[in-house]
């Protein structure tokens, strides 16, 4: 047995107590039970419903925030560049079986408009983000990058599907910064549900961000909360992958079902089945942070949708420390209909930051300035300590 693996044992099973596992041999039954430990945890706190308990995990995570990202919220300016897609997503209303919906294609020159006017706005980040678009081809987006990263100081961000490898390898070599690439689920056969042939399967994304990874990009990923098939395991099991993963970026929101795709009608009444509500993806927001203390946590645009008076600002008191004003010209925004109704879908994008600065300054904290990379942090304690923590040492 090496020296870490004991230490692994140790903390995983039991963070406060001397640990009589190490002298054990087979290793691989203590890192299953520790994985068991952590998962009873999380999916206990995805269950909790009581509010008092409750307010002590938003408290909790809202320190953690605190502790490892500070008060400064970072604004992330997303320009989506093209609703066109090759993905028969069940979820996703810009899928390629979605008929009647107009598609577009932003020019470069709306392109770089938009990542000047992140520029100064004092966005330190721009996201780039499209259906997995080949009309797009990695050079044409090479060249965007290049020319933003030498006229700007902003952090490119993309978010552009499962685009082979090289074509991130390119981008990388143009001067991107960061990919976000959602798992959706890391249930396997939930995956293959919800994406019709999609081929590799959710190996295929994660593969893409591993890769990724190496390249020196800061990786991001997440899931949707309560997508139809989502059991309470598996979404334990997607908050404890945040960990394994690392991920620098964590984005998770509420499924919004689309009723013009194949997964429209919205969730089935299985009892186990997750909701797909503001407050169940409050505590994945909370969790995600607790499990990845340093990581960059958004306030998504699906969570202002389901409560566009609250919904981003809840999530920043819970655990986020990250908005992204929307960029994309007005023009274009109904037509990246991913799911119906979305927030801010007429507001310009002077207006969007105006209204988000606000709201920020409202909640005693501020716009962070620069490109709000991820600056590591080493964590104290481990999953089971942090969550076991909250109720006084409960959970093991
Ligand atoms: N083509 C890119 C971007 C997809 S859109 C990619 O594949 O990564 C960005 C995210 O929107 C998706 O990853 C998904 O998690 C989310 N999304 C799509 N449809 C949704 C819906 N109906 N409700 C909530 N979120 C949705």
């Amino acid at each position: 047995m090496s020296e870490d693996w004991g230490r692994k044992c140790y903390n995983h099973i039991y963070p406060f107590l001397n640990c009589s596992f190490c002298s054990f041999s087979d290793f691989s039954g203590i890192d299953r039970l520790c994985d068991n430990a952590e998962l009873a945890a999380v999916v206990e706190w995805l269950k909790a419903e009581d509010e008092s308990r409750l307010e002590r995990l938003w408290q909790a995570a809202d320190q953690v925030r605190r502790e490892n990202v500070g008060d400064g919220v970072h604004l992330r300016g997303l320009l989506e560049i093209s609703n066109y897609c090759v993905r028969r997503c069940a979820y996703c209303g810009i899928n390629t079986e979605r008929k009647g919906l107009q598609r577009y294609r932003m020019s470069q020159d709306e392109i770089l408009a938009g990542a000047g006017q992140a520029a100064e706005y004092g966005y330190g980040t721009v996201v780039i983000q499209a259906g997995e678009d080949y009309g797009i081809t990695a050079e044409w987006l090479g060249e965007i990058i290049r020319t933003i990263k030498s006229d700007t100081a902003l952090a490119v961000t993309l978010s552009m599907g499962e685009r082979p490898v090289e074509d991130y390898r390119l981008w990388k070599e143009a001067g991107a910064d960061r990919v976000l690439l959602r798992l959706e689920t890391t249930d396997e056969q939930l995956y293959e549900r919800i994406h019709p042939s999609s081929g590799r399967g959710g190996a295929g994304r994660k593969e893409i961000l591993e890769a990724c990874g190496q390249m020196g990009y800061e990786i991001g990923s997440g899931v949707m909360v309560g997508i139809p098939g989502q059991s309470y395991e598996s979404l334990g099991r997607d908050i404890l992958t945040f960990d394994r993963m690392d991920l620098d970026m964590i984005g998770v929101g509420p499924y919004i079902a689309h009723p013009d795709t194949r997964l429209g009608g919205a969730a089935t009444g299985e009892t186990e089945q997750v909701p797909a509500t503001e407050l169940m993806t409050y505590k994945v927001v909370s969790l995600s942070r607790l499990v990845r203390p340093d990581a960059n946590i958004p306030g998504t645009s699906a969570l202002a949708t389901l409560n566009i008076g609250t919904g981003r600002e809840n999530a920043l008191c819970r655990g986020a420390n990250v908005v992204m004003p929307n960029l994309t010209p007005v023009c274009y925004r109904s037509m990246y209909e991913i799911y119906p109704a979305k927030a801010c879908i007429n507001e310009t994008a002077v207006q969007c930051r105006d209204c988000l600065r606000g709201r920020i300054e409202s909640l005693g904290r501020y716009v962070a300035a620069g490109p709000g990379n991820r600056v590591r942090k080493s964590v104290n304690g481990n999953v089971l300590s942090r969550l076991g923590g909250l109720d006084g040492g409960g959970f093991v």
